[in-house]
């Protein structure tokens, strides 16, 4: 049934277009797909030319909630759930060996991925995730499991079977023809699910456990279906090093070379990158995950994604579960924040015994909240190739949104007489802020993929 909503929306054009409407209207078709969106002062003149709409449901909201676009994670490891919180004080290579590729091995074990999976989709989905680009294991028929629990659930999804056939423990290795041929089947099984909203990704764990001649094959299975790939890239200094020794070249040549780079590749990390490999990501069009959690807890570096984006690359986030500690993008933003401001210091302050660093720039502005809240909606439906689908509130697009209450604990409506003097704009970016800076998923009460109800209202 159509459906329309009426009271506060909020949603971004682009890094620094951020729309409100203090008192609005979303309008939602059978298919899920928004007809109409605008103030409500024009909703009388819209009806009268979309019939349909006579006698559509309506909603309306409370003066303390309002509609935002639905989060995108653009790279988190549903299998690692289960190992979440665990090993954050190690770094990223003795992380992998002693926790994650010992977990990952287990997910043989059908019975196990399905009592995860159905978790991480469930939590991920209560965090107001309504796309996520998803690492499976080298396991094909469990990280079909992972596909269909995300379909059942009716949250949007990127899937990857991943591949590794070198510099991986004897327990948790492919053959190139296994990795080859489950992928191929991962793809086949993933058609058969006959749905738009779950797609296959090609998904190389990264440079360093794939030979060249296992990311060619994987490159020209991407080429040949036209599909999404997945990936990660200069995360740490180590790993890049080992990378240039095994590729005698740049850690983007080395994928590049294999094809790997396209406008439907997204890259998690991007924290040490060069600016020829920044000019390459642009040339292909190629996106970067940022994930300003895992880079902190595995202590890779700060990502400058102003940096990138200013060369022209997209960007979204990406909570990489679990080298990150949360499933929320929401919780990501906060992150993206605090990685921008301490990038600031470095950048503006003397650093004792160091002198002045050779990235000193007086003038840098990190990232605000509008900004970051871009990132996580829009310009992550970006960097996945989907923003003609999602990513906001714009007519043609599927309806994927949160509904937002800021009256919910932990946060509380202490409505003050100097509250109620200020203009409506700014009441309703308190409660952005609010929600932001101290919200979490207990204040998400809705979560809608396609028009369709995902999260029920509490
Ligand atoms: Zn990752």
């Amino acid at each position: 049934m159509a459906k329309i909503f009426f009271g506060k929306i909020i949603h971004t054009k682009s890094l620094n277009e951020f729309e409100l409407f203090t008192s609005g209207f979303v309008a939602v078709d059978q298919k899920g797909k928004i007809a109409g969106v605008g103030n409500e002062s024009d909703y009388c003149a819209w009806l009268p030319q979309h019939a349909d709409f006579k006698g559509a449901h309506e909603e309306h909201l409370s003066e303390d909630q309002f509609i935002m676009p639905g989060l995108v994670d653009c790279h988190i490891h549903a299998p690692q759930v289960a190992q979440i919180g665990l090993g954050l004080d190690m770094p990223l290579l003795d992380w992998l060996n002693t926790y994650t590729f010992p977990l990952e091995a287990k997910y043989t074990d059908q019975k196990f991925a399905a009592k995860v999976y159905a978790k991480v989709v469930e939590n991920t989905i209560k965090a107001g995730t309504t796309l996520a680009s998803y690492f499976g294991t080298n396991n094909k028929d469990s990280t079909l499991i992972l596909a269909k629990e995300a379909l059942r659930q009716g949250q949007r999804a990127l899937i990857g079977k991943v591949c590794s056939n070198c510099n991986s423990p004897d327990f948790y290795v492919e053959t190139t023809e296994t990795s080859v041929a489950d992928t191929e089947e991962f793809i086949a099984a993933i058609r058969k699910l006959n749905t738009d909203r779950i797609k296959p990704t090609i998904t190389p764990r990264f440079a360093l456990s794939c030979t060249n001649e296992l990311m060619v094959k994987l490159g020209d299975i991407a080429q040949k279906n036209d599909l999404h790939i997945q990936s990660h890239i200069s995360e740490n200094l180590s790993e890049i090093s080992s990378v240039k020794q095994m590729y005698n070249s740049s850690y983007a040549k080395a994928y590049d070379n294999a094809g790997l780079l396209t406008p439907k590749t997204v890259m998690a990390h991007a924290v040490h990158l060069e600016d020829e490999e920044i000019s390459l990501f642009r040339e292909r069009g190629t996106s970067v995950a940022h994930c300003p959690a895992s880079n902190t807890m595995l202590s890779s570096g700060f990502c400058d994604v102003l940096r990138l984006i200013k060369n022209g690359v997209k960007v979204g986030l990406g909570t990489d579960v679990s080298g990150g500690n949360s499933m929320s993008i929401q919780d990501a933003i906060l992150r993206a924040l605090d990685v921008s401001h301490h990038l600031e210091f470095v950048k503006k302050q003397d650093i004792i015994g160091c002198g002045r660093l050779t990235t000193q720039d007086n003038e840098y502005q990190p990232l605000n909240y509008k900004q970051a809240i871009f990132l996580a909606t829009l310009g992550g439906a970006e960097a996945l190739t989907l923003s003609d689908v999602t990513g906001n509130f714009v007519v043609g697009k599927d309806f994927d949104a949160l509904v937002v209450d800021t009256s919910k604990y932990p946060l509380q409506n202490y409505a003050t007489d100097e509250a109620t003097k200020k203009s409506q704009e700014q009441q309703l970016l308190e409660m952005v802020q609010q929600f932001i800076y101290v919200g979490d998923d207990r204040n998400i009460i809705g979560v809608y993929v396609a028009g369709k109800q995902i999260k029920k209202k509490l």
